[in-house]
């Protein structure tokens, strides 16, 4: 059994210091919410992943998904594994309770979801793309279209899918061709979607896709998509499962990683068009989606930190077993765990794992605020907030994990290349979170050009202010923590001058947010990552004094004092190439590439 109760510890830190968590349950729609049900949430979670996930997580991966008869075939112990979900009440730990669900706060979800990716990424993807879905019918659905069909998505007997993707329009969406057509009160869907997750499967008793599709009159472009809900089984009027809809899985993928989350390829309408019915209003279709994207951007990143910090838990057993090499000062051989080069990689993993659980659960916590709030001015901020936090989550925690994952293989040497100790797993099952939900590029594009440039850089001044203010309790801790006041304060320098300069050069250079946005990301999640391991130490040293849990407080202040002199010093390097611009890389011609 996997154990759970390290990465649980840290939870349990991030969710009580480190993201407003006292704030999120003053809300009045939170009231109930009191210190025992979020302990017995986790604890129960964190058994469900250790017991019942994570020990099909290698066989899902060997085993894989196929389709038989125009049916999408999982292996038998996720359909099981699904139905024990479902009867836990997980799948609805933070839906609408008119609907059936707990309404927990998004901050406590999002570390269920982080133990859900980090004991079986290719099952959770199932039951997140569900939330997403539920996420969007709530907030976009007529009345009738919720009284179908939230109750059964919130409790897991049916299941959600997001279908945007066509062959020829991937991250550019406007050159989507399925189409809609009227019929009475609802709409005939026809086309082919591609790379849909978990596009079929015999888990849920029926699958809810909502689909991206242009109807007759609609204008060219993204302004003419709307968003459609296309169920697998028609539904009765008594709401139970009528004739099969006209859809079908034509295939599934062959991949490098989530070998049992089912990537499909869906055809709709081969027999003349799917029965599908509006969601939204007509052609704001992308809008009403953008809910369930946020949603699942989020959640990407989210997968990152579990994925991240299992290859973590895996790497510290194995570097204290592996004897290897001689250290100064040790008789005899050492374990690896001795040498400063594993050590470097060990601790740029669980910094970078710590950074990115801080920076999806303040993100979490910020969206509970939003919408959640009786106060429509601080619903508005956290609002603002959580949209410039959302391509950060999604992007650099995803290119953390990355990063995370393969130091994992590093650690473990020819072992971890070989497949039998799964390290490699979790890099390949890693691999596809900067491509999905939108690549991190286009993360980082939106991040620039909406969320920078949109408002002339307002809202990413008022997060630096609210950064710099913990400069003060830096420098009352004193030598302890000297090394990550200089560290954060430069980076924040860094982040303030590059911003200055993305605001003034892009009015003069129309290739420059693409140029400069992947590195203008990745410096301010660095940066925000370095603020928050900050905070963890300030609040760690304060409980040490009161006579708190020594080595893991211990360890909070040597994780901020590592991230300050080994990665926060990249700030230097992603400014100076944002300074850079787009000159080089516009420089040579398609041709002499
Ligand atoms: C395993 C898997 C699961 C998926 N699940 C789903 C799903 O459930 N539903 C769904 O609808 N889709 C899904 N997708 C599709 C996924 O969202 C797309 O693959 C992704 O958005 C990228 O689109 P693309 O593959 O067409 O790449 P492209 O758009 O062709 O991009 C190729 C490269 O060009 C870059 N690029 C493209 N345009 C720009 C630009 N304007 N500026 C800068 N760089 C650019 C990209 O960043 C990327 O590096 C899934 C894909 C995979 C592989």
């Amino acid at each position: 059994m996997t154990d759970y109760q390290a990465p649980l510890k840290q939870m349990r830190f991030t969710i009580e210091h480190l993201v407003g968590f006292e704030d999120v349950k003053k809300l009045p729609h939170f009231d109930t919410v009191d210190a025992d049900t979020v302990e017995a949430v986790l604890e129960e979670a964190a058994k469900f992943a250790s017991g019942v996930l994570a020990p099909i997580n290698w066989l899902g991966d060997q085993q894989g998904v196929s389709v038989v008869n125009d049916a999408v075939q999982v292996p038998a112990e996720f359909a099981d594994a699904y139905t024990k979900f479902c009867e836990g009440g997980w799948p609805g730990i933070a839906g609408d309770p008119d609907f059936g669900g707990q309404g927990l706060p998004k901050t406590i979800a999002v570390a269920c979801d982080e133990m859900w990716a980090a004991s079986n990424v290719a099952f959770a993807l199932c039951p997140e793309l569900s939330q997403g879905a539920i996420l969007a019918m709530d907030r976009h659905g007529t009345d009738e279209l919720k009284a179908t069909y939230l109750e059964k998505l919130i409790s897991g007997q049916w299941a959600g899918t997001m279908c945007l993707t066509e062959p020829q329009a991937g991250s550019d969406l406007s050159s989507l061709t399925s189409r809609a057509e009227p019929k009475g009160d609802r709409y005939l869907i026809t086309g082919q979607k591609i790379y849909i997750t978990w596009g079929d499967h015999p888990m849920a008793e029926n699958i809810i896709h909502l689909v991206l599709a242009r109807l007759p009159d609609a204008p060219p472009g993204t302004k003419g998509i709307s968003l459609f809900l296309v169920p697998k089984f028609k539904v009765n009027a008594d709401g139970s499962i009528g004739e099969p809809n006209d859809n079908r899985p034509v295939s599934v993928e062959h991949k490098m990683g989530i070998h049992a989350s089912p990537t499909c390829v869906l055809a709709f309408g081969d027999k003349g068009g799917a029965e599908g019915f509006l969601v939204g209003k007509p052609n704001e279709g992308l809008a009403a989606m953008f809910t369930m994207m946020n949603y699942m951007r989020l959640g990407v990143g989210v997968q990152g930190v579990g994925l991240a910090d299992r290859s973590y838990q895996k790497s510290v057993s194995y570097a204290r077993e592996r004897v290897q090499g001689r250290a100064p000062g040790e008789k005899g051989r050492v374990a690896i765990i001795r040498h400063p080069d594993v050590r470097r990689m060990l601790l740029t993993m669980r910094s970078l794992t710590q950074a990115s659980r801080a920076v999806c659960y303040y993100t979490a916590a910020c969206l509970d605020r939003a919408n959640h709030g009786d106060d429509a001015e601080a619903s508005a901020f956290y609002q603002a907030r959580a949209d410039l936090l959302t391509p950060i989550a999604k992007a650099w925690c995803t290119e953390a994990a990355l990063e995370a994952t393969t130091h994992g293989i590093q650690v473990h040497g020819g072992m971890g290349y070989v497949e039998e100790t799964g390290v490699a797993q979790f890099y390949r099952d890693a691999r596809i979170a900067p491509i999905y939900e939108g690549t991190n590029a286009i993360q980082a594009i939106d991040l620039v050009g909406r969320k920078l440039l949109r408002d002339g850089g307002a809202t990413v001044s008022a997060f630096v202010s609210d950064m710099r203010a913990v400069d003060a309790p830096l420098a009352n801790a004193g030598d302890a923590l000297a090394v990550v006041r200089s560290a954060l304060a430069r980076g924040l320098d860094e982040l303030v001058q590059s911003s200055t300069y993305i605001l003034t050069a892009e009015k003069k250079d129309p290739e420059l947010i693409s140029a400069v946005a992947f590195n203008y990301l990745m410096l301010i999640g660095t940066v925000i990552g370095g603020w928050q391991l900050a905070r963890g130490a300030l609040v760690a040293i304060e409980q040490l004094a009161a006579g708190g849990d020594k080595a893991f407080l211990e360890a909070q202040v040597v994780m901020a004092r590592f991230y300050a002199e080994q990665v926060l010093p990249r700030c230097t390097g992603y400014a100076a190439a944002i300074r850079a611009g787009s000159g080089s890389m516009m420089a040579l011609s398609a041709e002499n590439f």
